[in-house]
């Protein structure tokens, strides 16, 4: 028997402990072109909030019993696909549990030789790839050009703040405590803490674009900060996803059109076909140290919950993940 993590109510507003059950699940093993993996680390998002309401949108909701799927890291431990081998380091989708059986077409080999095994869920992974699609395919950033990343200390806009960087542009950031603001002034970002200083007053001087994770009032002040024909990299809003109702849009969105403005959302599982183009950009910027990562790493699979939790409070600096078993 191993342990996995299931939906036992829809949350209200911020997630609760309560809102999830740990429970036992029969361990399998692997048929024809399957792989049994041990689940070393899980991976919390922001968008699996939107998935606990039931609502489909690109991808399906979890009904209330159901295991909470997801990406995570783990090791081969048997397998019936000869593209696999005992040992090996897979990313899945086999979600908050410590280990699971998953067809080998779904698994991701990682290249450790690029990095620590856990990069693959960060900066190496899909929020890394995030940052480098919504800037080079939605955004279309020049050197020069003056960016706005929020949420710049979190896993995508962490990476996205420093790509933009190294692709020339002057970056300013937004983070929620002061520890973050001073880590991202330490890598060249023009950071402050948005609950100190209002966004619309550290955009003053105006912005080519908007790399947005957080939406609302940071989404507003931004639509006032662009220059024209400014774009907006619609990549999340995170401080929406509790919300019981939808709030009305930015009262300004009318600037849109006075300005010129483009504003582009985007879905990275859209964006696979690029994953190894972006790693043949980004892998040797991190190697290099030219790119820098954190990672937050909670420990305990009974945890998991509190962890995705912790996203909505602002508790991770970088990539949160949770430990559900050694390497
Ligand atoms: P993060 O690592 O950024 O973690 C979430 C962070 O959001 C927190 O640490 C917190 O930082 C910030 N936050 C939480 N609540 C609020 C709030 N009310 N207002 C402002 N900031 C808040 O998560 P990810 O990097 O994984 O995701 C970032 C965004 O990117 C999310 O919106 C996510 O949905 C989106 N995303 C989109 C993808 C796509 O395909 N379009 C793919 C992956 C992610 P702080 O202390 O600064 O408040």
């Amino acid at each position: 028997m191993s342990r996995e993590i299931a939906l036992a109510a829809r949350p209200e507003g911020l997630p609760r402990e309560s809102d999830f059950e740990l429970r036992e699940s029969e361990d399998a093993s692997p048929s024809d072109g399957e792989v049994l993996v041990r689940n070393v680390l899980v991976s919390v998002d922001p968008y699996m909030r939107g998935r606990m309401t039931g609502v489909r949108t690109y991808v399906a909701g979890y009904d209330v019993g159901d295991p909470i799927d997801g990406l995570a890291l783990g090791r081969v431990v048997d397998s019936c696909d000869e593209q696999f081998a005992p040992g090996d380091w897979v990313v899945s989708r086999l979600g908050w549990c410590e280990q699971g059986v998953a067809a080998g077409k779904r698994l991701r080999k990682v290249d450790t030789a690029l990095g620590p095994p856990s990069t693959a869920l960060g900066v190496l992974g899909f929020p890394g790839f995030t940052a480098w699609i919504g800037l080079v395919e939605i955004g279309r950033v020049k050197p020069g050009e003056t960016i706005y990343v929020s949420g710049a200390a979190g896993a995508v806009g962490s990476a996205a703040a420093q790509i933009a960087r190294l692709k020339g542009l002057r970056v300013i950031g937004s983070a929620g405590t002061p520890e973050k603001v001073d880590w991202l002034r330490s890598l060249g970002v023009e950071a402050f803490d948005y609950h100190a200083t209002r966004p619309r007053d550290a955009l003053m001087d105006g912005i080519d674009a908007y790399f947005d994770n957080v939406g609302g009032e940071q989404l507003e002040a931004a639509l006032s900060a662009l220059r024209p024909n400014g774009r907006v990299i619609a990549c999340g809003a995170i401080s929406r996803y509790n919300d019981a109702r939808a709030e009305p849009g930015p009262r300004n969105l009318f600037l849109m059109v006075t300005k010129r403005l483009r504003l582009e959302g985007f879905i990275i599982f859209d964006h696979y076909a690029r994953f190894p183009e972006f790693l043949a950009e980004v892998a040797p910027w991190v190697r290099d140290g030219k790119l820098q990562y954190r990672e937050t790493i909670v420990d305990g699979i009974e945890n998991v919950p509190a962890a995705f939790a912790g996203l909505f409070r602002g508790e991770n600096v970088g990539k949160m993940l949770v430990r559900v078993g050694p390497d």
